[in-house]
């Protein structure tokens, strides 16, 4: 039998946020038109915005981070052309090798610091000489927050400098750099400094239902919306959801502090439960070793609360602008009334 709740509390990811009253008011009343021909206006107005707030030249609106992923990886190399990824980066874990089934373009994945950063003594060693026996290292990209941790400044400068310094282009999977710069008290233009070209996610903790942003040169946009086209993200009427996307980035990136709260107020009440190991969050994302044998009747015990978690060995919990401080302490009492009685046994 399924549980029923009409509200649940979701902490499997911030990509399952609904969009609220205001955001979808802000969708009806959007002005379209067919943004293949450049003639949406809301979508225009979308990727000026986004490339003035983050310092770019230019901007271009798709249907998800994994088509802008691919589309800046596609726009940088060519075939037989290499990027240096990180080993738990979302571009070549996460995205079912795309960069290489689709763009031709080899991985060359390095080992993540446990603090989600690439060692640019890593990067030095992992760029090939221009020899014909190897393919030509083109792209360094890194990923901010990684796994919900923020990339230090200073290692991004290191990173970054040292990439140009060796020819080579920079592209940031900013997915959830907003939140990286809230946590860090910057601009947002100062959280991608140092990149060439950045993808940014509107759907995860924006809380806009669709779509994510690239953000680059003119002339990289321009033949990224060639790449765009080819992958099936050239859309039409699509200020319906550029004007979700607007409101996200207008109304919803100082908020992601609450979210940082509420992720640091629930891993703290996690952390005093026996026999859970929790670690600490920096923003809206952390972890929880739990039991394998507890497992499976955690989940159900959580499910009947209208709770909702990827309970497992190695649970990832995310906050969200749809779970509150009381979910928080609804969330805490249900695992501590689990663990009472699971103890008990
Ligand atoms: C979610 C995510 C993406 C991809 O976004 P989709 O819109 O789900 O395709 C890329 N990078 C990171 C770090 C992400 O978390």
């Amino acid at each position: 039998m399924s549980d029923h709740h009409d509200r649940w509390i979701d902490l499997r990811s911030d990509t399952v946020t609904q969009p609220s009253a205001a955001m979808r008011a802000a969708m009806a009343a959007a002005a379209v038109g067919d943004d293949v021909y450049a003639d949406d206006p809301t979508v225009n107005r979308l990727q000026d915005f986004a490339a003035e707030l983050f310092g770019f030249e230019a901007a271009l609106f798709a249907p998800s981070g994994t088509q802008t992923n691919l589309i800046a990886l596609m726009t940088h190399c060519g075939r037989g052309d290499e990027y240096l990824v990180g080993q738990e980066a979302h571009t070549y874990k996460y995205e079912g090798g795309g960069a290489a089934v689709l763009g031709s373009i080899q991985p060359q994945p390095i080992a993540n610091q446990p603090d989600g950063s690439i060692a640019v003594s890593d990067i030095a060693a992992y760029i090939k000489p221009d020899d014909m026996h190897f393919a030509r290292t083109r792209v360094l990209a890194l990923e901010n927050t990684i796994g919900g941790r923020v990339l230090p400044r200073d290692y991004l400068k290191a990173a970054t400098d040292f990439a140009h310094a060796k020819g080579l282009v920079t592209h940031l999977d900013g997915a959830r750099v907003c939140n990286a710069a809230v946590k860090q008290g910057i601009s947002l233009r100062e959280a991608v400094a140092g990149f060439d070209t950045v993808s940014v996610c509107l759907s995860k903790g924006l809380g806009a239902p669709v779509g994510s942003v690239l953000l680059g040169p003119k002339a990289f946009i321009e033949q990224g919306k060639r790449w765009r086209k080819m992958l099936g993200g050239g859309m039409r009427q699509a200020g319906v959801i550029a004007a979700a996307a607007h409101y996200a980035l207008e109304h919803n990136v100082e908020r992601l502090a609450e979210d940082h709260q509420n992720a640091a107020d629930l891993s703290a009440g996690l952390a005093r439960i026996e026999p859970l190991k929790v670690t600490t969050p920096q923003t809206n994302i952390f972890y929880v070793e739990i039991p394998d044998a507890a497992c499976a009747p955690l989940r159900e015990a959580l499910s009947r609360q209208g709770i909702r978690a990827s309970i497992g060995p190695h649970t990832r919990l995310v906050t969200h602008l749809d779970v509150t401080a009381a979910d928080v302490k609804t969330t805490i009492a249900a695992f501590e009334a689990f663990f009472r009685d699971w103890k008990a046994q």
